[in-house]
């Protein structure tokens, strides 16, 4: 590649110019993508929405199939009460999200949105003004300027 700013050639992307020293971008390099901040709080709602449910639905299973038995072992309540607990917090994140969309969701003016512009009226035909010719330069007066620079190239070029 060349060096954008000195022009110097054979250079390797991702270094520096030999030349110039200037730093040489890999172009051809795909760039990151940037997440906006609502396209955060949707993924991260999505995310504790699902582990609501997942969570929810593994408590009350572990409570309804393995609990309340007399051979039931303490860590099964345990490990439902965790679930319960990692619903519980989800929920409020899940909340936030929400609250946090509905601040992302009311801007002022979107930027794709396109700003009215003023119609400028345009008179019709009959209402333009007559034609103000005080200050018309006459064709003559440009003929003669390019006669006189006709005849000023023939005669250099008769000179040479
Ligand atoms: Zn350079």
């Amino acid at each position: 590649m060349f060096c954008p700013k000195c022009g110097n050639a054979d250079q390797a992307p991702e270094t520096y110019c030999r030349r110039c020293g200037t730093f040489l971008p890999d172009l051809d390099k795909p760039k990151k993508k940037a997440h906006t901040p609502i396209q955060n709080v949707n993924a991260n709602a999505v995310l504790s929405g699902m582990t609501v449910v997942a969570a929810a639905t593994l408590a009350i299973l572990l409570y309804a199939i393995l609990g309340f038995r007399e051979d039931t072992h303490p860590l099964i309540y345990a490990t439902a009460g965790f679930l319960i607990a990692i619903t519980a917090w989800n929920i409020q994140t899940f909340w936030r999200s929400m609250l946090l969309r509905k601040h992302f969701k009311k801007p002022k003016r979107s930027i794709d949105e396109p700003v009215e512009t003023p119609v400028l009226e345009m008179p019709k035909n009959s209402e333009l003004p007559a034609g103000n010719f005080d200050n018309f330069v006459p064709p003559s007066v440009v003929d003669a300027t390019t006669r006189q620079l006709d005849e000023a190239r023939i005669s250099t070029k008769s000179k040479q």
